[in-house]
């Protein structure tokens, strides 16, 4: 069997090193780094993921500033809140939770935010850093997925990588990554062409997408690294409710190299890029 990408293992080791840290910078400055988490409504899913994040923060010792909108707050009300945060010297990182309901303008939200404090980058400026291979506060997710990636040594220079997805928020970012480590990038979507003969030539195959065994193992080239960002929510034969990614894992792992399992890949990641970007927020002020 293939190596699993163990993201969970890794995340934990991570968070136990932000914790020693941030414990230092207290008592080196006097405060903890602060995380505000915004959130609009009661969308489900958003509201396990703010659990898991400010949960996230409490263990590593970050402060938590969150708030809970109604789903009829006003553009402005939220506007008046990113500001107050902006200014607020306790704060390092805010962080939007998408969606947001339609009414609202998400993206003017997004330019809002101070790019110090921007530790979801999805602040133009912080993106455009990453276009131009620039240091700055990048995307969780995609970060997580390179961290990952670096754990195991994996080496992408002139690897044919396959990005399947375009988000801003994850397959963009993910494949300006990937090409700033010197892989070949493809990017896929929704109106690609004969994505399987893409995806059969990827020695680095990234699925975030959100389409439950979109990936089946006969689009996968043996021995090729696979990194399932999705997290679609199925009901099993048992007719109990799970989690799964985009990708057939039990039949994709027979015959790819390393591949991240769902849930305990990606995801623990990503939470623990956004502690690791407020902390670096934090440090940046005080340097
Ligand atoms: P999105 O809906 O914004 O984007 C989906 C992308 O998939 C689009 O670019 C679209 O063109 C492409 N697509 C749709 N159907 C396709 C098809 N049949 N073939 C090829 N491409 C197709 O979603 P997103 O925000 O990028 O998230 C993608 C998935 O990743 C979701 O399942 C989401 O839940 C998950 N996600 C996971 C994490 C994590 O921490 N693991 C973080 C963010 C998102």
């Amino acid at each position: 069997y293939p190596q699993l990408l163990d993201g969970k293992a890794l995340a934990q080791r991570i968070q136990d090193q932000l914790k020693a840290e941030v414990e230092r910078l207290k008592s080196t400055y006097g405060r903890p780094p602060g995380l505000a988490v915004l959130m609009v409504g009661d969308h489900p899913a958003s509201a396990a993921y703010v659990r898991n994040k400010e949960r996230a923060c409490t263990k590593v010792g970050i402060a938590s500033f969150g708030q809970h909108f109604p789903a009829d707050v006003s553009q402005s009300e939220i506007e008046q809140t990113i500001d107050r945060l902006n200014q607020d010297p306790n704060v390092d990182g805010i962080l939007l939770q998408l969606p947001v309901p339609a009414h609202l303008n998400a993206v003017y939200l997004l330019h809002k935010i101070d790019p110090d404090k921007d530790v979801d980058g999805l602040h133009p400026l912080n993106l455009g850093r990453l276009l131009r291979g620039e240091r700055g506060l990048q995307s969780c997710t995609p970060a997580g997925v390179m961290r990952l990636l670096r754990e195991y040594r994996i080496d992408l220079k002139g690897k044919n990588a396959v990005v399947v997805g375009r988000s801003i928020l994850v397959g963009k970012p993910i494949a300006l990554m990937l090409l700033e480590a010197d892989a070949t990038v493809t990017i896929a979507h929704s109106r690609t062409k004969n994505l399987a003969e893409l995806t059969r030539q990827a020695d680095i195959l990234i699925a975030a997408v959100g389409r439950p065994n979109l990936i089946t193992a006969d689009q996968v080239k043996p021995n090729a690294i696979v990194i399932d960002v999705g997290i679609n929510r199925v009901i099993d034969a048992q007719g109990k409710s799970r989690l799964v990614g985009d990708v057939d894992f039990d039949a994709v792992r027979e015959m790819s190299q390393f591949i991240t399992p769902v849930p305990g890949g990606v995801g623990p990641m990503t939470v623990t890029m956004l502690l690791q970007n407020t902390v670096f927020s934090y440090t940046r002020t005080h340097s």
